[in-house]
């Protein structure tokens, strides 16, 4: 049995559900819960506030969570980074009132910087060679500078909304984060499985999103041109037509580059297209 931490409530609970119901294991993630474990996998899910999260992966009161990269980096902890999510994206930046003027890092020099991000901060400024006063406080940071409290904030940024509301701008970005699945630095071999099976799972998801199925017919005179443009997993399907001179050809095409490829198979010759979403994919 693997237990892995989840945020209780917050930005990231939604898409971290999505991500294991997705993986085919069902649990209730009722509000009032603080564990719970899944019915038809060896999974135990723990709800937690995310800044306990790394401790707890650390220590080993969990086995693997569920954590935005930004927390885990200031809580400095040993895990190990099993697996970049792509959800929870945000950055983290340091701005100052609209009328201070900027030219640089050095600008940063000697100035009061309030923030609840104190470890990355200190880290960042550091590596610039700045010397400033950090404060490190826990909540409303973006009000500090009209309060007279700072002079420059550091702040999780994601429209930058909030920082043009409140009279200032952003000048430096220190760091892009998104979700992590970490793991604790040592796992039994039966905790190690439970969570490659997982691992596996969430990779096929993401393969499939990644990628559409395409058919289509083509001339057969037209097919190594055809088939060059449609690579495949390993190579495309070519079954005949009762047509005689034609093929219908089924591959994978990248989601990314699917609009671009589907214009140069038209242009060479290809009708009868169509194109499919994909469940699961397992290279
Ligand atoms: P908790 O009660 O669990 O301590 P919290 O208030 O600290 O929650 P949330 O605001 O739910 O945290 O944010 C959780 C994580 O979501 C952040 O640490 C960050 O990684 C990510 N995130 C993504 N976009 C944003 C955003 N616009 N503002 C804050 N966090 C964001
Ligand atoms: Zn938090």
């Amino acid at each position: 049995m693997l237990r892995i931490a989840i945020q209780k409530s917050g930005r990231l609970f939604d898409d971290s559900v999505a991500l294991l119901r997705d993986a085919g294991i069902t649990f209730g993630s009722s509000p009032n819960r603080l564990r719970s474990p899944a019915t038809n996998f060896p999974l135990e899910i723990i709800f937690l506030r995310d800044d306990d999260i790394p401790e707890y992966v650390e220590g080993g009161v969990v086995d693997a969570g569920i954590v935005g990269e930004n927390v885990l980096l200031e809580k400095r902890k040993t895990v190990q980074v099993l697996d970049r999510l792509g959800f929870g994206a945000c950055r983290m930046s340091i701005a100052l009132p609209k009328t201070t003027p900027y030219a640089g890092v050095q600008d940063l020099k000697n100035l009061r910087i309030a923030t609840s991000y104190r470890v990355i901060l200190e880290d960042f400024l550091q590596q610039k060679n700045i010397h400033a006063e950090v404060h490190e406080i826990s909540g409303a940071v973006e009000l500090t500078p009209s309060l007279g409290l700072a002079d420059a904030i550091f702040d999780i940024v994601s429209t930058g909304s909030t920082l043009l509301s409140n009279g200032l701008r952003e000048v430096e970005t220190v760091l892009r984060s998104e979700a992590l699945l970490i793991a604790g630095p040592v796992l039994s071999a039966e905790k190690q499985d439970v969570l490659d099976r997982l691992l596996f799972r969430m990779q096929a998801n993401r393969n499939a999103k990644g990628h559409r199925y395409i058919l289509l017919n083509a001339p057969n005179d037209r097919l190594d041109e055809i088939v060059r443009l449609l690579p495949g997993m390993k190579s495309p399907t070519v079954l005949p037509l009762v047509t005689p001179g034609w093929c219908s050809l089924h591959s994978v095409v990248r989601e990314e580059v699917f609009w671009d490829v589907l214009e140069q198979l038209k242009a060479a010759g290809a009708q009868g297209i169509l194109v499919a979403p994909i469940e699961r994919m397992i290279l």
